[in-house]
């Protein structure tokens, strides 16, 4: 083992020790710190100040209680969570996530991949994210609305415009960034429109930002395809889950010639080899709340499973948009052996390490969620900017700035593997590029 080797395996160490239970954070720092050996064999300036120690341990963790009562009158009792994790480039920034599923640990491999996915906007943003293990499947709109405005009670305290601006994620869409504004408005008593993003449009909202995430994945596929000579224009695509993000990356790619052949959600998988109707997929989706099933009782030429796996279909390309560790080594596997060549996670972390290791050992492309899936948090960041400048872009010129910072980020992380002689390899090029960024900031600005 390399003296290299050993400090980073003595940081991960420590991180172990000091965030114990915590797996999907675990994970999300080893993947970080195995790209920084070759950082730090170059620059071994990067580990001084307790630089890295620092970067791994959250600058404040805030934890509360989320009372409320449902529409049969019991009191119920979730937990919410904000991790304000890096501060150097700007306010935090980063989703609110409502999962049965959410704890710490999951909000802090959240806060922490959030870091290096801002940075790579180029925009001056920090990365945070929050949430709450509520489960708003099921809920009625008063229900919703209740639990919005107990969680933003707590919230609107360690938020705003210069601080902290909060957006959505899973399970927190328009309506729940409504209810929260709309709570925060009443509680500061003023039109704060800079302090959440993913707002309507007629109250600070951006155009775009619904579509951006989806969007930003699909540009950055294609111009990953296009190193190779190839364009997402005629390709067979999967494309996991059928949120928010799912949603708008199958209409993108449809709408520059691909044909998806595959979407999902909890519950099963849809089959669509002639390609998906989205205006009717939007509709099930976003007007009516409903599930991928009603799809495909409505749609013609789609079948719907609920044994095997979405990664069990033939494609060119796969985009996981669901939700983390979704996608692991078999799947992979999978992938490669039916035709699979590119992959760009539009859902944080859908990969797990073993899924990684088989796309890199068949030289799949691979672009990982910090930087395929940043058009969000980018457009978000352009909502800030119309917020700050009391004015709202029109949708081509926000649609063109999206583009644009797909493009730039997909140029930074292949330009970066290069330097660090790792050519094509965009999880090392990403990480580095992000973490360089950061780490300048913070050794410029000192122990703090
Ligand atoms: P949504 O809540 O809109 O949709 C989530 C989708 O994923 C649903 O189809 C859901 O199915 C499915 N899903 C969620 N959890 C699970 C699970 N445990 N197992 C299987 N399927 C699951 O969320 P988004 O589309 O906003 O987010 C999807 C991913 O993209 C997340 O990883 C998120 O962090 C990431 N992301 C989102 C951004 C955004 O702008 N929204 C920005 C960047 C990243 P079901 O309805 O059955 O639960």
């Amino acid at each position: 083992m390399s003296a290299i080797d050993q400090e980073v395996a003595s940081f991960y160490d420590r991180v172990l020790e000091r965030n114990a239970g915590e797996p999907e954070f675990h994970q999300a720092v080893a993947e970080v710190l195995d790209s920084l050996k070759i950082v730090l064999e170059k620059d071994p300036h990067y580990a001084d100040y307790g630089l890295i120690e620092r970067l791994c341990e959250p600058e404040r963790q805030i934890i509360f209680r989320v009372p409320w009562i449902d529409d049969d009158n019991n009191v119920r009792v979730n937990r919410g969570f904000r991790v304000q994790f890096n501060s150097a480039l700007g306010p935090y920034k980063g989703g609110l996530r409502f999962h049965p599923s959410v704890n710490l640990g999951i909000i802090k491999f959240l806060g922490f991949e959030q870091i290096f996915k801002n940075s790579l906007t180029g925009l001056p943003i920090g990365g945070g994210k929050g949430g709450s293990d509520f489960d708003p499947k099921g809920k009625s709109d008063a229900e919703i609305m209740r639990f919005c405005q107990s969680f933003m009670t707590e919230l609107w305290r360690h938020i705003g415009e210069y601080r902290d601006v909060p957006a959505g994620d899973i399970g927190v869409g328009g309506r729940e960034i409504g209810f929260l504004f709309g709570q925060y408005r009443r509680l500061v008593d003023q039109h704060e429109s800079g302090v959440l993003t993913g707002k309507g449009l007629t109250w600070g909202g951006s155009l775009v930002r619904k579509e951006a995430t989806g969007y930003g994945a699909v540009y950055f596929t294609d111009e990953m395809m296009r190193t190779n000579g190839e364009s997402i224009d005629g390709a067979r695509v999967i494309v996991s889950g059928s949120g928010n993000v799912a949603t708008y990356a199958i209409k993108k790619a449809q709408a520059l010639g691909a044909t998806v052949v595959g979407f999902s959600d909890s519950s099963g998988w849809v089959e669509t080899p002639n390609g998906v109707d989205t205006e009717l997929l939007i509709d099930i989706k976003e007007n009516r709340r409903g599930r991928v099933s009603d799809y495909v009782a409505e749609a013609t030429g789609a079948t719907y499973h609920t044994d095997g796996s979405i990664w069990d279909l033939e494609a060119d390309v796969a985009l996981p948009c669901a939700t983390q560790n979704e996608l692991n080594g078999e799947h992979a596997q999978r992938l490669v052996d039916n035709g699979v060549k590119y992959v760009a996670e539009g859902a944080n972390m859908p990969s797990t390490h073993e899924a990684t290791e088989v796309f890199r050992a068949n030289k799949v492309s691979f672009g990982p969620g910090k930087a395929a899936n940043a058009g969000g948090v980018a457009t978000s960041a352009l909502e800030m900017q119309q917020n700050a400048s009391r004015d709202s872009w029109s949708f081509e010129y926000t649609d063109d700035r999206l583009q644009r910072i797909m493009s730039n980020i997909f140029k930074t992380a292949a330009r970066t593997a290069e330097q660090y002689d790792r050519a094509g390899d965009y999880v090392v090029g990403a990480n580095i590029a992000g973490f360089k960024k950061v780490a300048d900031a913070m050794l410029a600005q000192g122990v703090i």
